[in-house]
């Protein structure tokens, strides 16, 4: 293809295409609304009483079934935690999207709103990230223009790509409707002394899903005491619309019920809502390819909802795009 491919989205579905296809000698182009890449394996930086905090608040670990993203992981520098089976990122998550991208170049903070053009000859219309905000029409500000593009490959949550795709592939808009993810609400607390709690905690049927010491992972500050502690779907439903200044005093009363002492309270607290988060419905196809518009999908949302099952969908796109 003389043309490169666009890709939306610079999560690890987005990288694994775009790695497959520039592998094989294919242009690509990779827009991401984020600053940094790496969509929900995402680390939330904090300053606070002079400190400067770290929490992996998406993606908890990685674990590789398959051949593929064992090396990824491998390539990215990933270290065990909290045993020999699971990986996390050093010094954070979001270093393993940084480290797998290398050098490849992609353009930060523009959210892609609508796909123009025709096949073979796509444009992306792109507005400044801070603009757009979830559910509302997309800005009245003139966007931006890039392409043309062979190809265009989505690479993000499936309600989020069906926004983007429009009328431009109706198959594709169709089959991205039975995929469906729960939310997850996002508690970061970092206290001045150790919890007499376990590193991690996943209780069945509670309000918390998942709670960790994000400090005591690999390389990182091992003085700080930073928990990362994930409601369930359930709960997280519940109080979806909640403020985020009203989600952690719940959770961190929820936590403080597997401390046989009373818990001291954080220095700081906030909350982040994932409105995307663990799959419920996958579509069971490794990835969508329209041969005849040239658009296609790929994501967790496909196969998995875990992070390698973007990364095998992404690799399943790039060598649709490339037969
Ligand atoms: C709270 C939470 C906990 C998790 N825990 C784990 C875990 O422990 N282990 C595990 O394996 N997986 C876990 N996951 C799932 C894992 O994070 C995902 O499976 C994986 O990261 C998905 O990658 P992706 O590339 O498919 O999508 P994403 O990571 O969502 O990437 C999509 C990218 O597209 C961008 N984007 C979206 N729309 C636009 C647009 N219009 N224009 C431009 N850019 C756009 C986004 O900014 C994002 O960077 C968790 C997820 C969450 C949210």
């Amino acid at each position: 293809m003389a043309l490169p491919v666009a890709i939306i989205g610079a999560g690890l579905a987005g990288i694994s295409a775009a790695r497959a296809l520039i592998a094989r000698g294919q242009a690509v182009q990779i827009f991401d609304k984020g600053r940094g890449p790496g969509g929900r394996l995402a680390t939330r930086r904090i300053e606070a009483e002079g400190r400067k905090l770290q929490f992996d608040h998406g993606a908890q670990y990685l674990r590789a079934e398959g051949a593929g993203f064992a090396a990824a992981l491998a390539e990215a520098g990933t270290a065990p935690w909290p045993d020999t089976q699971r990986r996390v990122g050093v010094p954070s998550m979001s270093a393993v999207p940084r480290a797998l991208l290398g050098d490849i170049s992609w353009v930060a903070s523009r959210h892609v709103g609508q796909i123009t053009g025709h096949p073979g000859a796509w444009m992306l219309r792109h507005w400044d990230a801070r603009l757009v905000r979830p559910g509302e029409p997309l800005p009245a500000s003139a966007p931006e223009e890039a392409g043309p593009f062979a190809a265009v490959l989505l690479t993000m949550p499936a309600i989020q790509a069906r926004e983007v795709l429009g009328h431009n592939a109706p198959s594709l808009h169709d089959a991205l409707g039975a995929i469906r993810y729960a939310p997850c609400w996002t508690v970061m607390a970092a206290f001045n002394a150790p919890l007499p709690l376990p590193q991690t905690l996943r209780p069945e049927a509670h309000a918390i899903g998942w709670a960790a010491r994000d400090s005591s992972k690999p390389g990182r500050e091992a003085a700080q005491e930073n928990w990362v502690i994930q409601a369930g779907p359930a709960w997280t439903r519940a109080h979806l619309e909640l403020s985020a200044e009203d989600i952690a005093a719940p959770l961190l009363t929820a936590l403080a019920g597997f401390s046989a002492a009373p818990l001291p309270a954080p220095f700081m607290a906030v909350a982040h809502r994932w409105r995307y988060s663990l799959l419920e419905a996958p579509l069971g196809e490794p990835c969508l390819w329209d041969n005849t518009v040239r658009i296609g999908y790929a994501s967790d949302g496909c196969i998995g909802g875990r992070a390698e099952a973007a990364w095998d969908s992404g690799a399943a796109l790039a060598a649709r795009v490339l037969a």
